[in-house]
């Protein structure tokens, strides 16, 4: 095997150590942290308080507002369960007085609680105010203020709330953090100024400390050497956070409240800086070890390929051919990212550059998320080359046999693109001479499972297209070591897509509009919500919709296609669409990457609500492929105004750009990217909805060093 990174292996971290080692800490305790995933001195050392409290202002309980959350400290005078006969239901009381009046704090069917406090205990008490006559709270949450020697860590201060659990009270919890603190402060690394230079803290020019954080390492600045990107300059004026570990003392020992959120972004500055090193490091030594196959190939295939082709390659597609055949014949191995929304084209661009390797003498590898799409590809690929002689090979886990093209020219040297699924990473695949790697939809597949495909070549050239299109820092955070290309336009003549938001009463109508498009002579998708291979419930669900909507639309015919489907199924039932043999087609997300039938040019998305909003963009991607106007109908349940806020985006814009920052904000990045391994690492501080300066700033960082 020759694809070996010569990147060091990080050295042992001073804070692995078990937490058992600690004072106070016992194999039963450690269980209990364990369930916390804290398992080390660093995990405690780094365990994110959920929240802050000001405890120097404990609000007197005469002054609790209905509504507003705050903190109240007391002792109780009275305590009980109440139960009801009927319902089998309970409430756990106690009364809290401060002097200045009584606070009753409930818990509903929670018995159990009465044996956590007693009358006389003095107690901290969070939470809203649900009432005032008499001032109640329903499920506060408590702690008991003990005498003891470490009181200023509970009280007096701004106190760190952590999450926790059953077993561990925030008191323990605190006490541990403190001392463990005290013993590991100073062995707690620091990546960047570790990395970055020695620079003292503070030394920063006030010229500099004055830029705006983008500006950093703008070209004037760096201009003053090596050292010129340090911390952003929120962070560097701070000395509190100059240091990763003085940052973490003050994550749990703020100041003020907004110091905590201060640290939180030097922590997650230290986050996206190792990830983004990595990065750098990862292309560096491609850069220095690797060289480059020679694919950029010499026409022979591509020429007669283009004038076969029912159109022309827009303005868009051309540029970024060229920015790959330039990479194919370049020194170093290609590593770059195709992004361009749905419908934009992308397809062909793959089989050009496959063509160009082919040309060269390599073979291709192009890899899929689902089988329908590899069995689509695999179609599209074989009608394509098959007339130029190259042959295509389908691999998938169901199938393993090959499917070739038929070959009719024998001058074509004898290369193959081999279209497959996840099978294709799988160990007995490894071809001779793979010179390019394509993978299709990037964002199902992790990063890792990307290097596997890779390694299984000696440095082939890597080609990711993705049809989502990645906000920039998220973008920045899962391919930073990819170069970017992007398709910027649709094919001209495109029919627009126009969005509409429907609730569920008005799906008669729907359905009549729905069957004049089909009278009309084009086609209709009807999507549900994921249907997940393991939910019977869900998937009879579906099929007895789809006998609902057999009869609703006789006498065309309705095909239904989910992914418990057999593959053969699943490709009869596709063949059926795309002949239009069927004219409604019933499905679940998984028509949702790739699925191209231009005659259909309606989609009805019924429980649009269940969606992500990306999701429904890349659904609706499916439609509005042809020269006519396509309609897409999200049905959906909405309750709330936030859910109709979030689904009118759809009805206004069909830019994914905008789309998906929306959902990246909605949702976060792990939803945001599917359930499925991201490829992410988990951040504890790193916020990719909020931190995209933190992000670009850690990039510089880390450029700036490996360069
Ligand atoms: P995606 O980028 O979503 O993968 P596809 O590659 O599936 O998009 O392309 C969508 C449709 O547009 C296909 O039917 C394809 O044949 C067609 N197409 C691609 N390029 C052009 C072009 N330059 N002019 C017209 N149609 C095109
Ligand atoms: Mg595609």
């Amino acid at each position: 095997m020759c694809y070996k990174f010569a990147v060091p292996k990080p050295p042992a971290n001073p804070l692995d150590v078990p937490l058992a080692r600690l004072r106070g800490v016992g194999s039963e305790r450690a269980a209990q942290l364990a369930r916390l995933k804290l398992c080390t001195v660093g995990d405690l050392l780094f365990h994110r308080p959920r929240r802050y409290e000001d405890r120097r202002h404990v609000r007197p309980v005469a002054d609790l507002r209905l509504g507003e959350a705050a903190t109240a400290r007391g002792k109780i005078v009275a305590l009980g369960v109440k139960r009801w006969r009927h319902g089998n239901r309970s409430v756990f009381e106690f009364i809290l007085d401060d002097g200045t009046a009584r606070l009753h704090c409930r818990w509903w069917d929670l018995p159990f609680m009465e044996k956590y406090f007693q009358q006389g205990d003095e107690v901290l008490a969070y939470g809203k105010l649900v009432s005032l006559k008499p001032r109640t709270i329903d499920h506060p949450e408590t702690e008991i203020v003990e005498a003891g020697e470490e009181n200023f860590l509970h009280l007096n201060r701004i106190v760190p709330i952590y999450p926790s659990t059953e077993g561990v009270s925030q008191r323990w919890l605190r006490t541990l953090v403190w001392r463990a603190l005290a013993d590991y402060e100073g062995r707690i690394p620091d990546p960047v100024q570790k990395l970055v230079g020695s620079r003292p803290p503070g030394s920063i020019s006030d010229a500099q400390a004055a830029q705006p954080s983008w500006a950093a390492g703008s070209p004037g600045i760096r201009a003053r050497g090596p050292l010129a990107v340090g911390l952003p300059p929120e962070l560097a004026a701070q000395d509190a956070c100059a240091t990763s570990a003085k940052a973490v003392h003050l994550l749990h020992f703020p100041g003020e409240i907004p110091e905590a959120e201060l640290a939180r972004r030097r922590l997650a500055l230290d986050e996206f800086f190792e990830l983004q090193l990595e990065m750098q490091r990862r292309r560096k030594n491609l850069r220095e070890n690797a060289r480059g196959l020679p694919c950029a190939g010499d026409n022979h295939l591509i020429k007669p390929f283009l004038k076969q082709l029912r159109f022309v390659l827009t303005d868009a597609q051309t540029k970024v051919l060229r920015e790959i055949r330039r990479d194919l014949g370049g020194a170093q191995p290609m590593r770059r990212l195709l992004q361009g929304d749905v419908g934009a084209g992308k397809t062909v661009v793959a089989a050009c550059a496959a063509l160009m390797t082919v040309e060269g003498g390599f073979n291709v590898a192009l890899m899929t998320p689902t089988e329908i799409v590899a069995e689509q590809h695999f179609q599209t690929f074989a009608g394509w080359f098959g007339p130029l002689g190259v042959e295509v090979e389908l691999r998938t886990a169901n199938r393993k046999t090959s499917h070739l093209a038929p070959r009719t020219s024998h001058l074509a040297p004898r290369n193959r693109l081999f279209v497959g699924t996840h099978a294709l990473i799988e160990s007995a695949f490894a071809p001779d001479s793979l010179g390019l790697v394509i993978i299709d939809e990037q964002h199902k597949f992790g990063v890792a499972q990307r290097e596997r495909l890779v390694r299984k070549g000696c440095y082939p050239h890597l080609l990711v297209m993705t049809a989502t299109p990645i906000p920039r820092t998220l973008g920045l955070t899962l391919y930073g070591d990819l170069d970017i290309s992007v398709i910027d336009r649709l094919p001209a003549g495109r029919g627009p897509v126009k969005t509409f938001l429907r609730a569920a009463d008005k799906l008669p109508k729907v359905f009549e509009f729905i069957r004049g498009k089909l009278d009309q002579g084009r086609q209709a998708y009807i999507v549900y919500p994921r249907v997940e291979e393991a939910d019977r419930n869900e998937l009879k669900a579906v099929a007895r919709e789809w006998e609902r909507l057999q009869k609703e639309f006789a006498p065309y015919q309705v095909g239904l296609l989910h992914g418990r489907l057999k593959p053969e199924e699943k490709q009869r039932v596709m063949a059926d669409f795309r002949a239009n043999r069927t004219h409604v087609l019933v499905a679940t997300s998984v028509i949702e990457v790739g699925v191209d039938v231009p005659n259909a040019t309606v989609m009805l998305i019924e429980n649009a609500e269940q969606f992500g909003l990306a999701q429904v963009h890349q659904l609706r991607g499916r439609i509005g492929r042809g020269a006519h106007e396509s309609w897409c109908i999200l049905v959906a349940d909405i309750k709330t105004a936030e859910a109709r806020r979030r689904l009118k985006v759809l009805e206004q814009t069909s830019d994914g750009f905008r789309i998906a920052e929306e959902d990246l904000k909605l949702r976060g990045p792990g939803e945001f990217l599917g359930r499925q391994q991201s490829g992410l690492p988990p951040f504890r501080f790193g916020d990719l909805s909020r931190d995209r300066d933190l992000v670009e700033h850690a990039r510089r960082l880390a450029a700036d060093l490996v360069s």
